[in-house]
């Protein structure tokens, strides 16, 4: 297959922007108008490369980081177990190593370190992004992930897999130096496993493999992509400003990595070596439970899956993460300090609700998401499911409490109507005290005192929630002449005191205007009684 071409140099770059510039527009427009760089400046993104940091200072044990996680992960125990070994081992020995090279390199160059890099198996949604994460955010260094199926032989179908080098730089705030301690962090590997014993078919997926294996042992990765043209620009225009570009790159050589998969093809390749292995051997067949396949699978199991050798002999560390069952969801709700729990506590807080929660509630929301088959992704549908109702409708509806029973869980709409029935009763009795205040209010600035009958109550508190208006607001429409008729009346008659019945609040003109006119003829409004 035929290679893009070489990416043109700065220099080159640099003389062919300032040919393009010419047949264009003639010999009157320059190149040298890029010269200023901050008003030519492309790439207001680009970050200069910041004051690096200092040595690197890993002071952790491993049970500091099995603590961490345990705060977080449910579960997973020897997988947490394993991961903070290997993280250990792996940034001590970064450490050791640069110390080492302060006071003699050669010493350090001949030190010899298998990298721990880890190889996570474990189906979808078990917490294995998440137990990377939390020792990335825990020992305080930069951590990208991305999915192998991305990625291809040769860059740039879907990405390239030294972009993810890049990114951590990026994650770094532009701190090469941090940067090159980060964790890459690589799901989906499985889906590059080649079908070994297919010829001529999947090579693309042990390119990929090969690629990745020049990462995973010691590379230096160029700062800038060759297809980043911005950031080629901006070493032309380096170039140009200070008559050389610095090539920077990033070494991975302490950079930790982490490939996951779910393997399930794997699970019924193991479990049938084991069956055939066992032929002959025991008279008792050694009976290997579903979920414990995964803890018998040896180096042969992933060739024989699809791998390269030297691809998984790069990856020494193995840890497998369990099913999540019923139970395991439970806890991860109501024990886990990442809980959506926590999160949808947050959100109904928001909207002035607390939100509480019955166990026999969490247990029926755990079964349901159980049954996601998507380990504790399956909570997150379910739920969305289950409150997205209760969100839109109770925000704003004068609830303050909601407490989430199994009842709840069993007929959201039923409660939620129950609720709504019962937030409409609070906020009725809410606008209903606010016409006092609105009489009130009158009172004082128009010295003309008005009584709402029972009925005319009722009637403008159903308004207003009709309407979705505050009572004030309501009123302040409804009777806004009411100051000027009234004192009218007042006037006429001597009455200060006014009794609105129900026809005062469905047409107050009428009702105005009838009381001012009964005011002047007093004898005729009481032939016609209004
Ligand atoms: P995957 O195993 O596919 O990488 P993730 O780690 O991304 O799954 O899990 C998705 C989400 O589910 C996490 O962000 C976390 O909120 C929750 N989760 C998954 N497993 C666990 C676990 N063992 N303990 C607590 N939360 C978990």
């Amino acid at each position: 297959m035929e290679q893009n071409p070489p990416f043109p140099s700065p220099e080159e770059l640099k003389s062919k922007l300032a040919e393009f510039m010419k047949s264009n527009f003639g010999d009157r427009v320059a190149f040298t108008t890029m010269t200023q760089p901050e008003t030519a400046e492309t790439g207001a993104e680009e970050k200069p490369p910041r004051e690096e940091s200092d040595d690197f200072d890993f002071r952790f044990l491993p049970r500091d980081i099995k603590a961490h996680l345990d705060r977080f992960v449910i579960k997973q125990d020897e997988a947490k177990k394993v991961l903070s070994i290997a993280v250990c081992d792996h940034y001590n020995h970064v450490q050791y190593v640069r110390r080492l090279e302060k006071q003699d390199r050669s010493r350090a160059e001949e030190t010899e370190y298998a990298k721990q890099n880890v190889i996570l198996v474990g189906p979808t949604g078990v917490g294995k992004t998440y137990l990377i994460k939390h020792i990335a955010d825990f020992i305080r260094v930069p951590f990208v992930k991305a999915d192998a199926t991305k990625f291809s032989e040769t860059g740039y179908v879907g990405g390239d897999v030294e972009d993810l080098v890049r990114e951590l730089v990026h994650k770094a705030d532009g701190d090469v130096k941090r940067a090159q301690f980060g964790i890459i962090y690589i799901d989906e590997i499985d889906k590059i496993a080649s079908a070994g014993n297919m010829i001529g078919r999947d090579v693309s997926g042990r390119g990929v493999q090969t690629t990745l294996l020049k990462l995973m042992e010691e590379t230096e990765v160029p700062l800038r992509s060759a297809m980043d043209l911005q950031g080629q620009i901006q070493a032309a225009l380096e170039f140009q400003r200070r008559g050389k570009s610095s090539r920077q790159t990033i070494s991975t050589r302490d950079i930790l990595f982490v490939v996951s998969g779910a393997f399930e093809r794997l699970k019924g390749q193991v479990s049938q070596r084991i069956a055939r292995g066992q032929i002959g051997f025991s008279a008792e067949p050694i009976r290997v439970m579903d979920n414990e396949l995964f803890q018998h699978v040896t180096t042969e199991d992933f060739i024989e899956f699809g791998f390269e050798p030297e691809f998984i002999g790069r990856l020494p560390i193995r840890v497998v993460c369990e099913e999540l069952s019923a139970d395991d969801l439970f806890s991860i709700m109501k024990y886990s300090e990442g809980s959506l729990l926590r999160q949808y506590e947050r959100a109904f807080r928001a909207y002035g609700i607390e939100i509480s929660f019955e166990d026999e509630a969490l247990r029926l929301m755990a079964e349901a998401g159980a049954k996601e088959k998507t380990g504790a992704r399956g909570l997150l549908t379910v739920w969305e499911k289950l409150f997205r109702d209760f969100k839109f409708y109770l925000a704003g509806s004068g609830l303050s409490q909601l407490r989430v029973t199994a009842e709840l869980v069993r007929e959201p709409r039923l409660a939620l109507d129950r609720l709504l029935a019962e937030g409409h009763k609070h906020e009725a009795v809410a606008l209903d005290h606010q016409i006092d205040i609105f009489a009130e209010a009158f009172r004082k600035r128009h010295d003309l005192e008005i009584v709402f009958e029972r009925q005319a109550r009722q009637r403008l508190v159903e308004r207003a929630q009709a309407e979705k208006m505050s009572m004030i607001d309501l009123c302040a429409h409804l009777f806004r002449d009411f100051q000027f008729g009234l004192s009218l009346v007042r006037k006429n008659s001597g009455q200060n005191r006014f009794s609105l019945p129900v026809s005062a609040i469905d047409s107050p003109d009428k009702f105005l205007s009838d009381l001012v006119v009964q005011s002047y003829y007093p004898a005729h409004a009481e032939s016609q009684p209004g």
